[in-house]
């Protein structure tokens, strides 16, 4: 122990201020445990594109290894804005409509602290991706639920003006849709630019999975007519590009709002990853043949893992996006899917993610389970026959 510290008092860990350890470190940890096939934190087995990771590389010996603008290198902010610019008609200006950050993360985290002051709410899609709620109450907010139900998970477009107060500070819009894989469309998304524009509100959009969408397609909210002036529109090369360990995200919108995601995120990280900037400029750069494997790749492993879940007895409701299938235990005997993943690396070897962390309250048991599809044929049929075997003799 160290001099000074009194082994009787420790640490207050309450308080909105220390988040707990978040629910994918202590499954990838089970999983380590047990060598257990990993079907819980979103990360691909495979890295992303040679090419991707040779302009990386090729930064790193050019000597680029300083530290990049606070907004991120040039070059990158240029790709982003050709990005936008290809696939939505968006146009933001290089000079100061786009902020590189450390990850979509540190995005969501900016643009929080930015806007969100003590008292004020954040409506989210819930169930929500695990960093939202702990970003906003780290901004002294709170978080305002704004529940997607089973089976189909599509929003209650009637019930979101009623969860908008004289409080309410953000709309937090996530599409394509972390846990439950709804892509939002156009008519949802026409609604929620209403009552942004009614009742004068800042809207954040995370869309790190804009180039997973198996059914429908990816509308940016910031592309609806009077939307640009009031959005922050979150991205991050992760998932897109199978780097999710360089964390290079970024956020766009009107520099006036920018700016201020800017203000905080130089107390953050300052600036990260410059090499890896580099490596995004070039992979953005891909050509559609890129993004057209990828979802092809894909949506092959989603089709293999719903059908083989059903198989299993699972109700399987299938995502139109994300690499990520929501199920329902239920059907097994399993009310409580909080328990039934902690039961299933040593029992089954396989671990996945139970949905209850995605909900403001996360002490409630649900029966929903998420499984994702990010890992070659191999390792999900491996994870298939180990549940097979395992359900079975349970
Ligand atoms: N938003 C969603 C919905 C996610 O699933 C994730 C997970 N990676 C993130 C944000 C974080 O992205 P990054 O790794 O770029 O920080
Ligand atoms: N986004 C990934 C997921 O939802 C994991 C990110 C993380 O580990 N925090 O599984």
């Amino acid at each position: 122990m160290m001099a000074g510290f009194a082994e009787e008092e420790p640490m207050d860990r309450s308080g909105p201020a220390a988040p707990q350890t978040t629910i994918f470190t202590v499954m990838s940890a089970l999983a380590q445990r047990h060598g257990a096939v990993n079907l819980g934190q979103g990360f691909p087995d495979e890295s992303g594109p040679d090419y991707v990771i040779e302009a990386a590389a090729a930064a790193m010996r050019e000597g680029r290894n300083q530290y990049p603008p606070l907004a991120g290198v040039p070059e990158l902010r240029e790709a982003i804005a050709a990005h936008q610019r290809h696939w939505y008609g968006l146009d933001p200006a290089v000079e100061d409509e786009i902020v590189v950050t450390a990850g979509a993360t540190e995005a969501i985290a900016a643009a929080m602290l930015a806007f969100v002051r003590p008292g004020d709410e954040v409506v989210a899609m819930e169930p929500f991706y695990d960093s939202y709620k702990a970003s906003v109450e780290l901004a002294g907010g709170t978080i305002v639920p704004w529940r997607l139900e089973a089976p189909g998970f599509r929003p209650d477009l009637e019930r979101l003006g009623g969860l908008v107060t004289d409080r309410t500070r953000m709309l937090l819009v996530n599409s394509p849709h972390n846990p439950t894989g709804t892509v939002l469309d156009r008519a949802e998304l026409e609604a929620i630019a209403r009552v942004a524009a009614e009742r004068d509100l800042v809207v954040v959009t995370d869309e790190v999975y804009e180039h997973l969408v198996f059914e429908g397609e990816h509308l940016p909210l910031a592309a609806l007519p009077g939307m640009w002036e009031r959005t922050v529109s979150i991205g991050s090369a992760g998932k897109t590009f199978s780097v999710t360990g360089w964390k290079i995200g970024w956020a766009t919108g009107p520099a006036a709002l920018i700016d201020r995601v800017k203000g905080v995120k130089q107390y953050l990280s300052f600036a990260s990853g410059t090499p890896f900037q580099y490596g995004i400029a070039a992979a953005l750069a891909s050509g559609p043949e890129y993004y057209e494997d990828y979802l092809a790749g894909y949506a092959e492993r989603r089709g293999l893992l719903a059908a083989g879940l059903a198989e299993l007895g699972f109700a399987v409701y299938e995502p139109q996006g994300t690499y990520f299938i929501t199920t329902s235990a239920a059907p097994l005997g399993y009310g409580d899917g909080m328990a039934f993943c902690l039961d299933l690396p040593e029992r089954c070897g396989v671990v996945a993610i139970p949905n209850q962390v995605f909900y403001a309250d996360p002490s409630a048991p649900r029966p929903e389970v998420r499984f994702t599809f990010c890992k070659p044929r191999a390792v999900l049929e491996e994870g298939l026959e180990r549940l097979r075997k395992g359900l079975r003799s349970g």
